[in-house]
């Protein structure tokens, strides 16, 4: 890590699928050196390698209900005892019930951390739908794009490293969709309540633009990082 003196951020990206929860964790790591840490890449990582936890999170994921908090908990703390996670991490898609915002802190506790800063990208649930339903990532360098918000500049070629294949999630469905609003909603809206009597809750209109959002989210970290 460096500069001793200071502690790693620990930022927490809250907010439905369609938020900009991903796009923003991974400009924060361009600006900030912050990890990007995605329990939703880490699942769909372990499906795709058929582990035990990904043969069990497989058809949970595919109907847009939350994996179980141990494999979610596992499959996170497997990944922060990574070194680089010692940079700062933004967490994006975790914690999603109060079970893990619990482990999170007893685990950021153990390292003589805590939450730094949770971020709440509010968003129009209708807009959310359309949002997610034409989304689709560089199969290369992981860059998204949207059918009809965000194409390549040449098509079919990716803006940020030529790659000329891409993928889209089974999950981004707008039924799918639908279902994983309600869990959302249900399960981890209540956690904005929570971080926001710790004290560390900002709310950002996520319904601008990604340059936007970006400017709010680099004041709000910058400012945290103190
Ligand atoms: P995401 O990529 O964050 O949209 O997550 C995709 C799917 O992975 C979700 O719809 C859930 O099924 C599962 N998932 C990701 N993160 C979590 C989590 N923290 N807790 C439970 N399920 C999760």
């Amino acid at each position: 890590m460096a500069g001793a003196q200071t502690k790693p951020a620990v930022v927490i990206l809250l907010g439905p699928p369609g938020a900009g929860k991903g796009t923003q964790a991974r400009i924060l790591e361009e600006d900030f050196g912050l990890v990007q840490l995605s329990t939703g890449d880490l699942l769909r990582a372990a499906v795709a390698a058929g582990t035990p936890a990904g043969q069990a999170a497989r058809a949970v994921m595919e109907s847009g209900g939350l994996v179980s908090d141990d494999i979610v908990l596992a499959i996170l703390k497997d990944r922060m005892a990574q070194p680089d996670t010692a940079r700062g991490i933004t967490l994006d898609g975790f914690p999603r019930t109060a079970v893990q915002a619990e482990a999170l802190d007893a685990l950021l506790a153990e390292a003589g951390l805590k939450v730094t800063s949770a971020i709440s990208l509010e968003v129009d649930d209708a807009a959310m739908v359309d949002r997610v339903a034409g989304r689709y990532t560089c199969a290369g360098c992981g860059e998204g794009y949207h059918d009809r918000f965000k194409q390549p500049a040449v098509a079919g070629t990716c803006d940020k490293c030529g790659g000329t294949a891409f993928k889209r999630r089974a999950d981004d469905n707008a039924e799918t969709v639908r279902a994983r609003l309600d869990a959302y909603h249900a399960q981890t809206a209540p956690l904005i309540a929570y971080y926001e009597g710790r004290g560390v809750l900002d709310r950002v209109d996520a319904m601008g633009s990604i340059a936007q959002i970006r400017q709010a989210l680099s004041a709000i970290v910058a400012g945290a990082a103190v």
